[in-house]
Formats: structure tokens, C-alpha cells, sequence
């Protein structure tokens, strides 16, 4: 695996690869990789000839800065399981790299990211399509891979690739959760033995709800969720919505062609999301 630093020896090495016809697929991240990374590494394997991993701690994205210093950075172990997946490339830039002293821009995202993790998260997604857009801007990639995980974070990667009219295909990958059914994280680790047990309630408390879609109308169905949920051991529960699956309204009948539930929750410090499709 090629690894690089800066954005001008990456666009050297893809610039060739590109004049020889090959397809181009990138997996922005974090790092802290899990298997639910690495299932993007193989998907993008499969759809493209070259794959283009990067590994940034966004600055911009976090609001709370606590969250940003304790956030974990393995480069080392990232490194080995990224070629145990026989990922092509990997940009790992300093913030620097990406970034000019006190640069700041705003995207018009139609208030798609005011919404849920939006109003939780103020500043977050503008700071998400910030890096994703300069990233998109230096890999040029065919297609690019992102899970469900991140579901409203994949529309607003969508709204903004539509409203700049970006050449790049963008592909939603499933959610890859542990065996008892925790969505993998890489704050999954910050977790105590006790609060780890007790984060089961969130997908639980998501499959209950799935089960019991089409018996009960929406608004009860989410209030039992809410209630459900918002009891359970250990849990704060942030929001838990209902909604249009394309414009992440909330859904007040089951008429829109997707609907989503998505869930957010703190246990003790550690704040995990969750979703799942109900159609
Ligand atoms: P992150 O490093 O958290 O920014 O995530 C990088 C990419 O991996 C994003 O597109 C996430 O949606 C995706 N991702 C994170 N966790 C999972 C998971 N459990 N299953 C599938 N994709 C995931």
C-alpha cells in the first residue's frame, strides 16, 4: 500500500493511474478502523480498480473539543489492517494539509444539516462537507463509499455533490454490527464492560420497533420506541425520530417511499447513533 502525506504527491501517483483508465473509488475516515471500514475497503475493491483510503481527524466537524482530543488514533494498527484488505492507497495529511489558518465557508445544504445530529451538533455537518468536499477535490474518485451508519451524514454528502455538481457516484454501504448487534464504532472502545451491555437497547429497542411497524400508527410507534428506550438502563436517550428517508422530515404516515428510524443515545460520556430502514 502507497501511503501519502500531502495532497501534491497523491494527485502525482493518481494522476497516472488515471491516465491509464483506472477507476478510482475512496473511503474517507476517521481511522480507529474496524471491520465496518474495512467493509467499505472491500466493497469499493470490488466496484473499482483502485482504492483510496484516507485517515483524518476532521477538526472541523467537532463541536465539542473534549471529543476531538479524546478521539483514537491507532495509525499503526490502522496501517496493518488496511493491507490485510489490500487497500491501494492511503492519504493520511496533518491538519494543516487541509487546511489554511482560520479558514471558514459554508455550504447552503437546504437546512438538511440543521436537522437531528445537526441540531445536537452544531457546525458539524458544514465541517463534514468541508473535508469531504476538498477531499472529493484531490482524489476525483469515480465512486465513493460511505455506510448507513452515517445516514443523514450520506444525504448531506449527496445534497452537497448534487447542489456543486460533483462527478462522483456515491455508494451507501450497509451497517456492519458486532455479533450481539451493537453498530461498530470506533468510540465503541471508549465504553465501560457495564455501559457496553447496556448500549444493546438502542438496535434492540430498533428491531422491536421494526417488528411492530404496520400494527400501531407512527406517532404511537415512536413513542412506545421513545419510551422503551429512554427507560432502559444507562441510557440518555437524545433523539429517537420517524422519518422521510430521502428529505429526513418526520414521517407522520408511512406513505414516503423509505422511512427511517434514527437514534441517538449517550452512555455515561460516549454518544452513539444508530438507524434501521423500516421500508
Ligand atoms: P468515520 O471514521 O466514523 O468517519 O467513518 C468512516 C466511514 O465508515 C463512514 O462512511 C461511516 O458511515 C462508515 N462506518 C462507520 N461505522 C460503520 C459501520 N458499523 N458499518 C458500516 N459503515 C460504517
Amino acid at each position: 500500500m502507497k501511503i501519502f502525506n500531502t495532497k501534491a504527491e497523491l494527485e502525482q501517483h493518481l494522476s497516472v493511474l488515471k491516465h491509464k483508465g483506472l477507476r478510482i473509488g475512496f473511503v474517507p475516515t476517521m481511522g480507529a478502523l474496524h471491520q465496518g471500514h474495512l467493509s467499505l475497503i472491500n466493497l469499493a475493491k470490488q466496484q473499482t480498480d483502485v482504492v483510496v483510503c484516507s485517515i483524518f481527524v476532521n477538526p472541523t466537524q467537532f463541536n465539542d473539543p473534549k471529543d476531538l482530543e479524546l478521539y483514537p488514533k491507532p495509525i499503526a494498527s490502522d496501517i496493518e489492517k488496511l493491507e490485510s484488505v489490500d487497500c491501494d492507497v492511503l492519504f493520511n495529511p496533518v491538519t494543516s494539509e487541509m487546511y489554511s489558518e482560520n479558514e471558514q465557508w459554508a455550504l447552503d445544504l437546504d437546512g438538511l444539516d440543521l436537522l437531528l445530529e445537526g441540531e445536537q451538533r452544531p457546525g458539524h455537518y458544514q465541517g463534514v462537507t468541508q473535508i469531504v468536499k476538498k477531499l472529493f477535490d484531490c482524489v476525483q474518485p469515480q465512486k465513493a463509499f460511505f455506510g448507513q451508519k452515517d445516514y443523514q451524514q450520506f444525504l448531506v454528502i449527496e445534497k452537497m455533490v448534487k447542489k456543486l455538481a460533483m462527478k462522483v457516484e456515491l455508494v451507501m454501504c450497509p451497517i456492519v454490527r458486532e455479533a450481539d448487534g451493537l453498530a461498530m464504532s470506533s468510540r465503541n472502545i471508549r465504553l465501560s464492560a457495564e455501559e457496553r451491555k447496556n448500549a444493546l437497547a438502542i438496535y434492540q429497542t430498533l428491531c422491536w420497533m421494526k417488528d411492530q411497524f404496520g400494527h400501531c400508527d407512527l406517532h404511537e410507534l415512536k413513542a412506545l420506541g421513545r419510551e422503551k428506550l429512554g427507560k432502559s438502563p444507562g441510557i440518555v436517550l437524545e433523539y429517537l425520530e420517524i422519518c422521510d428517508g430521502d428529505s429526513l422530515i418526520e414521517a407522520t404516515d408511512q406513505n414516503p417511499q423509505k422511512l427511517v428510524i434514527l437514534v441517538a443515545a449517550k452512555l455515561g460520556k460516549t454518544r452513539l447513533i444508530d438507524n434501521i430502514l423500516l421500508k
